[in-house]
């Protein structure tokens, strides 16, 4: 039993829709003080708004994680609301997919700002904050795709979200000095908006390939991000966690038979 987050002030970005808004539930569900962030104003004030009702403790702020001054003022409004910044999950991310034949530079820039770029500006924002604070956590949100998969379509999703692993090998060592530890999560196919997304095949193509025969809810990220930010897990930084009901397991299309 975790028992450590109550009263901490948590930055979610992407918190608006998908993982991230289940990321912050998780965590005010369990006492946190959560700030959503993500550009949205109108998802973003309905997801305050959930978890507010469910009795949670929650504030938006609109924040377009390629922008500096915008990553910047995010992590101002949020210790101007909670006296602090305990954890940021850096989450927000896009998945658009497209071949390399059809993708263009600007296609590729696009995906590696938003999903890569932004884990430096988010993280680099932080620090002062942690600073003040004595300590902090960082949890990113990679994927399996990129650090362990591949899948047509995604060789700039795959190539951001391993940057991301490599980014928080080093910042997990030089983060170490102000008591901050740098995880991800691994998440393999989440119902989410985004994944909805993807269409009907998509969805039935997963589901089957994978070895728990489900796909995995936002609330199975939340708990695995919620030990990384729990004082519980102090000792462990740059590491990552797969959740992915075993997906990345089978040798084989066979071996999905043999189950
Ligand atoms: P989603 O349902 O599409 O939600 C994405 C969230 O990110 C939204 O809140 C969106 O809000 C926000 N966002 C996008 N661009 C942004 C920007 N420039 N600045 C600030 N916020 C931005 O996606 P999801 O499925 O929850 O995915 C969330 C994360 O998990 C991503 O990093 C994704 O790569 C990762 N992931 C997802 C899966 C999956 O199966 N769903 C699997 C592996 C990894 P606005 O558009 O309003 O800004």
């Amino acid at each position: 039993m975790l028992t450590s987050i109550a009263g901490r002030a948590v930055i979610v970005t992407g918190a608006s829709k998908g993982i991230g808004k289940g990321i912050a539930r998780v965590f005010a569900a369990k006492g946190a003080k959560v700030m959503l962030a993500a550009r949205g104003a109108a998802d973003l004030d309905a997801a305050v708004g959930e978890i507010r009702a469910a009795g949670g403790t929650a504030e938006a702020q609109v924040c377009d994680v390629t922008d500096w001054g915008s990553v910047q003022a995010l992590v101002a409004a949020t210790e101007a609301a909670f006296g602090g910044v305990d954890v940021l999950c850096a989450n927000a991310g896009v998945f658009p997919q497209k071949k390399i034949v059809d993708l263009s530079p600007e296609d590729w820039d696009h995906v590696l700002a938003t999903n890569l770029k932004s884990a430096f500006l988010c993280v680099k924002a932080c620090i002062p904050a942690f600073e003040r604070k004595g300590g902090g956590r960082v949890v990113l949100t990679s994927s399996i795709t990129g650090p362990i998969t591949g899948f047509p379509g995604w060789t700039h999703y795959g190539a951001s979200k391993a940057g991301q692993l490599g980014f928080l090998r080093t910042a997990a060592m030089e983060l170490s000095r102000y008591g901050v530890t740098v995880n991800a999560v691994l998440p393999g196919n989440i119902v989410t908006e985004g994944l909805e997304g993807l269409g009907e095949d998509y969805l039935r193509q997963m589901a089957e390939s994978i070895p728990l025969k489900r796909l995995g809810a936002v609330e199975d990220i939340g708990h695995a991000a919620l030990f990384f930010a729990s004082d519980e897990a102090g000792y462990v930084t740059g590491q990552t966690i797969v959740v992915d009901g075993g997906q990345v397991l089978p040798e084989s299309l066979d071996a999905m038979n043999e189950i």
